[in-house]
């Protein structure tokens, strides 16, 4: 798809995340005062609610007061017309032709590093799905042998559970070792303390703007009308309690101590730029999960770990395009039994791994189960994380006319309290 060239006369850094074609929302607030909307544009903050007390947004069907609250659930349950046509009106404000924002640069902007970033929506719902067939495959490898590594559904269903949303958390926010019931080796009863295998998963997750009725279902050809957007995702693990509690219902406590996302979501508007086809499905799928056209996206992900004092190395590069399922068959899959959604529910993608050593998205996997630790520049070794570890995930995407980026999730590990 060829992009419209876009010029901007705010000051955007050479290789910045935030270029004039992202426009990714965030709710901030500076030096305590009220938490409201903002875009990122470089190193930058476009106050939404300033631009609406200040008439600036009047073209657009918006009710008053929808970006001075705490989160964008109200914003994006008006639907896709409204966030396009907001998006639209914004590309104009921001253009180089622009006279109409100019005089009110001063008080319409706020600098990022000023600026503290919120969780920015409530989520109400939170699915974790399971889908790339690398990481399912290393997994089962590891536990069931290279024979029996992917189960029989795994192709047929985009396997998910629900997960927690009273603890996903934002970039910034630290949270402490979690404790709970580990069978220690060879042990026949099991023994209560911090968990010892503490993991990351490298993840991306979509946020639903449209709701359906209880009993309605989401085809894949319109999924991505419901969606709004996209962010980095982190979905901690505590391996250790995971492998003691988790038959036969599945994960529980080792998955729902905090799961961490980055501030800012990335509109499906630009995503669009970054479509590609995925990975060939076979066996064919069900009819209801066949789709046609592109519909996975090449988002570039990294990950890095900072040791306590030290420098941050990165320790994965992988892609969201590697996921077999996409989010349109997810989303049909998740409604396919009439479930319903809401604006602000949260799809984590699951672990994304690629083919190659490197681009494994978790610990378990980028060590072996530990039997192959990271060598760190400090001289230390990981085979999972220690307090006071810091692992950054980052994203973006580029071609050869744009690029954009997520920015990133920051995360520090505190010691189990006390
Ligand atoms: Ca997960």
């Amino acid at each position: 798809m060829s992009i419209q060239t876009l010029n901007t006369w705010v000051d955007v850094p050479e290789g910045s995340d935030f270029s004039i074609y992202n426009l990714p929302y965030g709710i901030f607030s500076t030096n305590g005062d009220q938490p409201r909307a903002g875009v990122a544009i470089g190193t930058q903050i476009l106050d939404l609610n300033y631009l609406q007390e200040n008439d600036l947004l009047t073209s657009v069907d918006l009710h008053e007061g929808i970006f001075k609250k705490e989160v964008l659930n109200d914003f994006m349950a008006l639907g896709k017309p409204v966030w396009s046509s907001l998006r639209k009106r914004l590309l104009e404000l921001l253009d180089e032709t622009d006279e109409e924002l100019k005089p009110h640069a001063e008080k319409a902007f706020v600098k990022q590093s000023i600026a503290k970033m919120h969780l920015p929506v409530k989520v109400g719902d939170y699915t974790d799905f399971y889908s790339s067939e690398e990481h399912a495959t290393n997994v089962g490898i590891m536990f069931r042998g290279k024979d029996n590594a992917l189960m029989p559904n795994w192709k047929h269903i985009p396997v998910g559970y629900h997960g927690r949303s009273s603890s996903i958390i934002v970039s910034g926010e630290p949270f402490h070792r979690p404790q709970g019931q580990i069978l220690p080796k060879d042990a026949d009863r099991p023994v209560f303390g911090p968990t010892n295998l503490l993991d990351i998963e490298l993840e991306m997750a979509f946020i639903t703007g449209g709701a359906t009725k209880l009993g309605e279902t989401v085809s894949t050809e319109n999924a991505e009308d419901y969606i709004f957007g996209m962010v980095l995702f982190n979905d901690w693990s505590a391996r250790d309690i995971q492998k003691w509690e988790y038959v036969p219902l599945g994960p529980f406590l080792g998955k729902s101590f905090a799961s961490s996302i980055s501030p800012w979501i990335v509109t499906m508007d630009v995503l669009q730029y970054f479509k590609v086809d995925g990975p060939k499905q076979n066996p064919e799928v069900l009819p209801y999960l066949n789709f046609e056209g592109k519909k996975s996206y090449d988002i570039n992900l990294e990950v890095y770990l900072k040791p306590q004092g030290g420098e941050e190395q990165k320790i994965c590069s992988s892609n969201h395009k590697y996921l077999y399922w996409n989010m349109a068959q997810q989303l049909a899959h998740q409604t396919v039994n009439g479930c319903n959604i809401n604006a602000g529910d949260m799809y984590g993608s699951g672990t994304i791994s690629g083919k190659e050593p490197d681009s494994y998205g978790s610990l378990l996997e980028l060590t072996w189960a530990g039997n192959n630790p990271i060598q760190l520049n400090d001289g230390s070794e990981r085979k999972f994380l220690k307090d006071h570890d810091t692992i950054v995930i980052k994203g973006y995407c580029e071609n050869d006319e744009i690029r954009i980026g997520f920015g990133e999730v920051r995360t520090e590990i505190l010691p189990a309290k006390q």
